[in-house]
């Protein structure tokens, strides 16, 4: 199984990372977690494209983790001729939402059907929304939910994803709680959306300020990391980004509490498992 960041960043805009998303690679079954800003340019820089997209997997309906699953639906719409069907999977809500996306694309959808010939209606979507302890396969994929700690977003999920022997755990924004380590435990791969709350407590009081309570800090991750037993931390989706001059110190600190291997996260690092 390969897990490839198709996007480490956040909303704070950044000119090198792309909004939160996550592709894994079983063979040919690939899915998408998350489907943050520019992420189709990712899956296109990680051989991919929403075309080959067995499901997309969504933690919870915050804006960065969700502004581009509308080129995803558009993409796959017109590269598939119209013939797909792009499964959406997520947390109570993700209906709705798909809904109003395609609302909100009724004038480009319209031009498109009315321009080629092959295209007689409009993008086909199945959309399911999931609870916490659902399980169910994609393919030879084995797929396990989990409740996450994001309040005041609520509900939001978890993803652990196994092919063969191989475990990945893809559990979004969340504080340290239960279902991360349901999720995570002895997983190859442990993928956390992690802040540095020593560095953004420095930021002048403000709305940065309320992100404090409802991210994981590096530090925790990482004691969350060992608790479950993962082989492998996953740093992503990081505030304040950190410069490359700056990993070290965001190692150091994960390494405190964590004995693995320890990877910080750039678009397209692709972990094998
Ligand atoms: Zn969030
Ligand atoms: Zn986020």
């Amino acid at each position: 199984m390969e897990i490839v960041l198709t996007g480490t960043g956040t909303p704070l805009p950044d000119a090198n990372r792309a909004g939160p998303s996550t592709l894994v690679k079983a063979d040919d079954t690939h899915i998408l977690v998350d489907a943050g800003r520019g992420v189709v340019m990712r899956m296109a820089g990680a051989g991919s494209l929403p075309l080959f997209l067995r499901a997309v997997l969504i933690t919870h309906l915050h804006s960065d983790h969700i502004s581009d699953l509308n080129d995803v639906i558009t993409t796959h719409w017109i590269m598939s001729q119209g013939n797909a069907t792009l499964a959406i999977y997520g947390p109570p809500g993700t209906k709705e939402f798909v809904s109003r996306q395609l609302h909100a694309l009724e004038a480009d959808i319209g031009y498109r059907i009315e321009h080629h010939d092959q295209l007689t209606q409009g993008p086909k979507v199945e959309v399911v929304e999931l609870s916490p302890e659902e399980s169910f396969e994609l393919d030879d994929v084995s797929i396990r939910t989990a409740a996450t700690e994001h309040a005041p977003v609520r509900p939001t999920l978890g993803y652990r994803i196994e092919h063969g022997q191989a475990a990945v755990a893809l559990v979004g924004d969340t504080i340290p709680c239960d279902g991360v380590d349901d999720l995570a435990a002895s997983a190859d791969a442990y993928v956390q959306t992690v802040i540095r709350k020593d560095l953004v407590a420095l930021a002048p009081p403000g709305m940065l300020h309320d992100i404090l309570d409802y991210h994981s800090d590096v530090e925790e991750a990482a004691q969350t990391a060992t608790r479950a037993g993962a082989k492998r931390l996953v740093l992503t989706h990081m505030v304040p980004a950190p410069t490359t001059e700056q990993y070290p110190e965001w190692i150091a600190l994960a390494r405190k509490h964590f004995d693995g291997e320890i990877v910080i996260g750039e678009d397209l690092t692709t972990i094998s498992i």
